[in-house]
């Protein structure tokens, strides 16, 4: 019995590639047949399903401290009801962006959205295009 001459296994039908008859198997009769130089060694790695890139918003410490001061809370009664460590707040407050976990916990106490999903892939630039002026004769 030949041997599939793509892939190895059993062989079940032939095809015929340019014009040779070529024992393969079932699978292999199903796919087209590529010449042996395009195969390539390595098959790529699916690509992960769309990832979102997480990103604080910018204004995070502004709107922290918004809230804070809207709810009429000092940095250490803040902290105490988010159970975060009083230097936290103060250094938020300063501009310190925390981990996402925090974030999120901000997020979840002060009921706002503070993190921003925006795809990772980067938006194409637009191509920028060439305006030639081509010259104009006049025949008269
Ligand atoms: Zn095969």
């Amino acid at each position: 019995m030949a041997e599939c001459e793509l892939c190895g296994k059993r062989a079940e039908t032939t095809v015929e590639i340019e014009g040779a008859k070529v024992s393969v198997c079932y699978k292999c009769a199903g796919e087209r047949p590529k010449p042996a130089e395009e195969r390539k060694p390595f098959k790529r790695m699916p690509r992960m399903p769309e990832e979102l890139e997480q990103a604080v918003v910018e204004n995070f410490s502004s709107l922290v401290k918004a809230k804070r001061e809207n709810m009429r809370l000092t940095q250490k009664e803040f902290s105490g009801k988010i159970m975060e460590n009083e230097n936290v707040i103060k250094r938020i407050e300063e501009g310190w962006i925390p981990p996402f976990e925090t974030v999120k916990k901000f997020e979840r106490f002060l009921k706002m959205k503070l993190i921003e999903k925006s795809p990772a892939v980067q938006l194409k630039r637009s191509k920028q295009e060439r305006i030639t002026i081509g010259d104009v004769v006049e025949i008269k």
